[in-house]
């Protein structure tokens, strides 16, 4: 269900055989209030155009939260993560992880070696694990388990890992409480209609001590704001939209205590670099480098709440 690393691509293929029109794209009937305040004060903020079928996001007047106004429909969204989803042949899609799982492997390596100077080894869990590619990573340290609500994806990450994988949601309490060590929700949060249960979930579930790691865009970033309703962030799978602050909050509301924020990863250029050669066709993609260091070093200029770009992450321990 989640991208690695970059954004996940905006695919224009297929779209005349596969785009949101064919997907029952149909939206809830009514608006909601905020999910993280439940604030009755909604201000509509941004209208985005771009995809078969527009949508609305809306930003809460209390807390500051963003998110889509009215959403689709569970049906829709079930449809949006399709087996066209994942290997990206649908309008919405990811980026099918498994084409370039060498290159990523740079990026997930120095992900679990920040993870490891807190955390050494344990019961280690990836919500939204897509076809387990960051999970196999970790099982070189930790004891995997993963969930995933595609069963195209899931069954992929089974073959690899076996009946560590389950198929659904957090709410579907595979596990009882104070079982992990280390809980990672890698672009997943913002597809999450109810991301105060998820945060809470992981909560509950993380041992005295223990580790959450989120990525997910921060809607405060001077990127966001400028680009404004062509933000590429803003997709149809996407429902919840969190700055660091109202991340943060809600980390402290669901009981964390100590909350570190990283701009705009937790490791160095590297292994971004070395990723990106997944993507290079030819000699001339190098100048690719030069664009995604710029990106890197401009996310370091941060001041509060202000941050020149909108990538975070976020560890959280309980
Ligand atoms: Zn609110």
């Amino acid at each position: 269900m989640n991208g690695r690393g970059d954004a996940m691509r905006i695919d224009t293929m297929n779209k005349s055989t596969n785009n949101l029109q064919n997907q029952n794209g149909q939206f809830e009937t009514k608006r909601d209030d905020c999910p993280l305040c439940a604030s009755h004060r909604i201000t509509p903020y941004r209208t985005i155009t771009r995809w078969s079928i527009p949508f609305t996001v809306d930003r809460c007047a209390e807390c500051g939260f963003i998110f889509m106004n009215p959403r689709f429909s569970n049906e829709a969204i079930k449809s949006f993560y399709s087996k066209d989803y994942f290997d990206g042949n649908a309008e919405y899609s990811y980026h099918d992880e498994r084409r370039k799982e060498r290159f990523a492997l740079h990026v997930w390596e120095a992900r679990l070696k920040v993870i490891r100077t807190f955390i050494r080894s344990g019961r280690f869990l990836d919500v939204g694990c897509a076809f387990g590619g960051f999970l196999s990573a970790a099982s070189r340290y930790f004891e995997p388990a993963g969930i995933e609500p595609s069963e195209y994806a899931g069954s992929h990450a089974r073959k690899k890992l076996g009946l560590q994988i389950h198929i659904g949601t957090l709410a579907d309490h595979f596990f009882p409480y104070d079982n992990f060590l280390v809980i990672t929700m890698i672009e997943v949060l913002e597809h999450m209609a109810d991301p105060a249960f998820a945060v809470k979930e992981c909560y509950r579930l993380l041992q005295k001590g223990g580790l959450l790691v989120i990525q997910t865009a921060n809607m405060d970033g001077l990127q966001a704001k400028i680009f404004g309703e062509n933000y590429a962030y803003y997709m149809p799978g996407h429902l919840s939209y969190f700055s660091k602050r109202t991340l943060v909050r809600l980390l402290l509301n669901a009981g964390f205590s100590r909350i570190k924020v990283f701009h705009p990863v937790e490791f160095g250029l590297l292994p971004k670099l070395k990723k990106s050669r997944g993507d290079f066709n030819s000699i001339l993609d190098y100048r690719r480098w030069l664009r995604i260091a710029g990106y890197h070093y401009l996310s370091k200029f941060h001041a509060g709440n202000i941050c020149a770009t909108s990538s975070m992450v976020v560890y959280a321990f309980k």
